[in-house]
Formats: C-alpha cells, structure tokens, sequence
C-alpha cells in the first residue's frame, strides 16, 4: 500500500492528513499560529512558526500512522494565497509574512484603482485592484519603506520560504504565484509590465513550476526531525481556493463550490482563461494549459453567524444550553420563520466585502424592521443575508461562466441542514455536501498522487469523496427569495455613498 500527505497551510492554522492510497483517512494533526495585528490594518504572520507547524505536524502524523516510511510516496500543498514576505541573499526573514488580511496599502490602491493602469493589469493578471495583492503591498512598500526594497533580495510567500528551507530552491506553482498579481495568466510567465510597476525583477521571484511537478532530496536534518525519506516526493501543490474545489469534486463546468467557513468563497473550475470585463471575479491557472478557476473571496461568511452568536445572544448559554452547540440552537431558532424571515433583510458587510461590490466601507443593515419582527426573524434574516451576497457573485461570475448544474458545499455553514437547504433555495440549484474531511488536504493529495503517477489527473477525487448529503431546492421558496433578492441587490448598490460616510465617521470616532 502507498501513501500520501496532503498539507493545508491556512491563516491561522496549518492541518495535514495522512492518507493510504485509496484516500482512507491513517492519521491528521493541527498546529494554530497567531495572527498579528500590531498597528492598525497589519495582519501578519511569523513564517518560522508556520514552517515550524509544517514540520511538527508531519512529524506528528507519520509517527501516529506506523507506516513502512518507504511506502509514503509524495506530499503536497495546500496553500493560502496571496501572501508577501521579504528576504535576504540567504534567504533570512526581512519582514515577517504579510497575508491576504494586511490592508495597509488600501489607501495606496484606492488611487491606483482609479487608473486605466488597473483595468489594464487585471486583464493580464485576472487579479482585482484589492491590497490583498502582493503586487499592490510591493507599490506601496517602495513608497513606504525604501530601505527595506533595497535590502531584499527575494520577494516571495510562505511556500516558496517552506520549500527553501527544506530544499534550498526558490520555486512557486503557477496558482500561488498568480494570486501574487506579477503573472500574465496569458503567457505564464511574470508579467513585465507588473515588474516595471513595482520596480522588481524578475531574478527577485522564484522559478515557476506546474502544481504538480515534484522536487525530491530534502535536507538530512528535515528528514530526521519529520521521519520521512529523503526519497518522498515533494509536490508543488496549489491555492486553497483551487485545492478546496478540488478536494470536492467540483471540478468539472458548471459545478460551483462555495465555502462558508469564517469568511466566504465561491469557485468554479474552467477549462480556459475568462476575464470579467469588470474585474469583480478572478481567474488564476490551476494546471497551465488545462485548468483555470474563476471565483470570488467574500468576507462576510460564518464570522457573521459568530458576531450574531457574541453580541445578539450574550445570554445564550443561560438559558440552558448546556449541551447544545450555540449554532445548532441559533440555526434551529431560524428554521421556525418561514423563508424570507417574514420580509426582513440583512446586508451582511459587517467586515466592508470583497466580491461582489469590492467596498472595504460597506456596513452591515437590517432593512424593512417592522414591530412584529423577532430575533428568530433576525437570525434567519442573518443567515439569507449572507447567502443573498454569495448570489450576488454568482450573478458576476455567470456573466463569465455560463450557468451553474450544481453545487458542492463545505465550510462549517455545512454542518447545518437549514443553512444548507437555504443555499439550495435561493440559488435554485441542488446542492450537495460531501462527508470527505478537510477538502484542501484531499485536494493537495490528489495533486501528490498525481504527481508521482499513481493517479492520472484529477477526476480520481471522485472515488475519493464517498458518500454526499443532497438538497433539492423547494420551489414554494423561489418566489419569495427572488424578489427578497432584487431588493437587497438594490439597497446595497443605494447605500454605496452612504457608506463610505459612515464609515468615515465611525473612523474618526472610535471613542
Ligand atoms: P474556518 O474558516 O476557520 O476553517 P469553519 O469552516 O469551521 O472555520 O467555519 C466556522 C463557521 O462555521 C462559524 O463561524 C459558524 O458561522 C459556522 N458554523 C459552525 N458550526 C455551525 C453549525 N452547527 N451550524 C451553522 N453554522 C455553523
């Protein structure tokens, strides 16, 4: 028997599972890692600690599965996106990591947003005008730290840091290194005109690689401190974006996997690259010539729900919970309003929004409030809310796509049936939720066996997944979510200057 390990690096936690061949679950272990928000708009990471957390978790699970070590094939990635970290000639830490949350250069790509620039770059680069960019961290770092642009020796993120340190290479899959916002999705290759932009070049950035090419030779002392072979293969792997619709199965046109974990995503794997002509949704190559996927980043997901559990119900264990989940309470609260929440909406902005509107001055609304309303109203309204927002992306994204079969749902929204049957409602569209456990690591190990040559190409996920929970869209429901629909798309676009002005004041009044 063979085996594989898939690696999900995430922002605040890294897991990793170890699979056999046939993607039977052997062992899995978690490190999480904090998230610094030293100054205001920072949100770094330590890459060390990360790379630390790589290493202790392997260790963990190869110890825990008991496996001739000869028989662990390939590992493989899977990774966040867009982050940044500066280097030196040996490849020492300048800076620590800046990841996709660092909005520090907002004020620097508002301006720039404005530019003919801007169009013009994302139609090579398929990356939104968003300071979760590195490309737009670079532009402002060369106005903001000179000293530091002219110390480094490589810009890079937190993959290319782990395979230096355990292989001494600089490399980078073509997925990651597109999220950078350097890579014209055309030729492949860094984008010369991003380059001039920030004033790199190109001996600055890692050698670019398919995701599942393979690197083999890790350092002696790696080996001894994880208990692999010097011989197992180390394969690029890709995004987390791309590897979550991967690892469940959405794979083929037409199928969309959207994920509600603590912030929100929406996905679809197509065959060529589609640029929207309004720069709302990205595409970025997932296998050079074959794959590319379409999406949109959404802020407003669970952490929504969280806020709603936090500050609506601070009494909620009180009221003798006491071995209830808090969202399982608040979910089974909403399923007793009938859908549309009894015509209350929710704009879900509680964090400004990526895709659809791309406005990091949105605001959350409660409209159409009247006396009879109660909190069940309100939770249910939470929770259309944040799916009407979804919606609205696939609304973008259909425009570039073509219309959407089905959809495969994962993130902790997925743990609840009404959430789910919701989503299934307002789309009109099946959707169905896989039992496989963490989709990025299935996903990475998909890519490990695919590159070792046990598995072909990608469609082997679907022997993976195992059995899938479906729900049918209730047609007594579309007519409700329809309208409710086109009124939340209004009042979002309707609040867009307003705000901005109260968010500016609530800016200048904290206190
Ligand atoms: P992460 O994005 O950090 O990996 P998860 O995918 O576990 O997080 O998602 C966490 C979110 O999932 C919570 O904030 C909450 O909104 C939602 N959630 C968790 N459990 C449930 C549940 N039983 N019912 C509905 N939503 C849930």
């Amino acid at each position: 028997m063979n085996y594989y390990i898939g690696i999900d690096i995430g922002t605040t936690s890294t897991k990793v599972v170890f699979y056999n061949q046939s993607a039977k679950i052997i062992s899995t272990a978690t490190r999480l890692y904090p998230l610094y928000h030293d100054l205001p708009d920072e949100a770094e990471e330590d890459p060390d600690q990360i790379f630390e957390s790589v290493i202790n978790c392997l260790a963990e699970v190869i110890k825990k599965a008991q496996v001739n070590v000869k028989d662990i094939k390939a590992v493989s990635f899977s990774v966040q996106q867009h982050s940044l970290m500066a280097v030196d000639k040996n490849g020492k830490p300048l800076t620590r990591l800046f990841t996709w949350a660092d909005n520090r250069s907002e004020k620097f790509v508002g301006n720039f947003q404005k530019t003919a620039a801007a169009k013009e770059l994302f139609q090579r680069t398929g990356v939104p005008t968003h300071p979760m960019a590195p490309i737009f961290k670079l532009m402002w770092l060369k106005e903001s730290d000179p000293d530091l642009y002219n110390r480094t020796s490589y810009w890079i993120g937190i993959k290319e840091y782990i395979f230096y340190k355990l292989f001494g290479k600089w490399v980078e899959d073509y997925s990651v290194a597109s999220s950078t916002g350097l890579l014209n999705e055309k030729t492949l290759d860094w984008d010369e005109a991003a380059l001039k932009m920030t004033g790199i070049s190109r001996k600055q950035l890692p050698k670019l690689m398919s995701s599942t090419d393979k690197i083999i030779g890790i350092r002696e002392e790696y080996a001894l401190k994880t208990g692999l072979s010097r011989k197992t293969a180390f394969v690029l792997g890709a995004s987390d974006g791309s590897m979550a619709n991967v690892g469940v199965g959405a794979i083929d046109e037409g199928t969309l996997a959207i994920t509600i974990g603590t912030s929100a995503a929406i996905r679809s794997i197509v065959n060529e690259p589609l640029f929207d002509s309004k720069a709302r949704v990205y595409c970025y190559p997932l296998l050079p010539k074959e794959k590319w996927i379409i999406g949109g980043p959404i802020n407003n997901g669970g952490i929504v729900f969280r806020w709603v559990r936090d500050q609506l119900f601070d009494n909620i264990t009180e009221k003798g919970l006491k071995n209830q989940d808090p969202y399982d309470y608040l979910t089974n609260l909403a399923s007793k309003v009938p859908a549309g929440s009894h015509g209350l909406i929710f704009l879900p902005y509680l964090e400004g929004e990526r895709a659809p509107i791309w406005d990091a001055n949105a605001r959350g609304t409660f409209f159409g409030l009247n006396e009879s309303h109660t909190r069940a109203d309100m939770v249910r309204a939470v929770l259309e809310g944040i799916v009407y927002n979804i919606y609205a992306v696939m609304i973008t994204m259909r425009e570039v796509t073509g219309n959407t079969k089905n959809i495969m749902a994962t993130g902790g929204f997925a743990r609840s049936e009404l959430w789910c049957q919701m989503m299934a409602d307002i789309f009109e569209t099946k959707v169905s939720v896989p039992a496989s456990f963490e989709s990025g690591c299935l996903g990475a190990m998909v890519m490990a066996q695919i590159g070792v040559g046990e598995a072909q190409d990608l469609s082997i996920v679907k022997k993976f997944i195992g059995s899938v929970k479906t729900f049918n869209p209730n047609p007594n429901n579309f007519r409700r979510y329809r309208e409710l629909m086109e009124i939340f798309i209004s009042i979002t676009r309707n609040l867009s200057k307003d705000f901005t002005r109260i968010s500016d004041f609530q800016r200048e009044f904290q206190n």
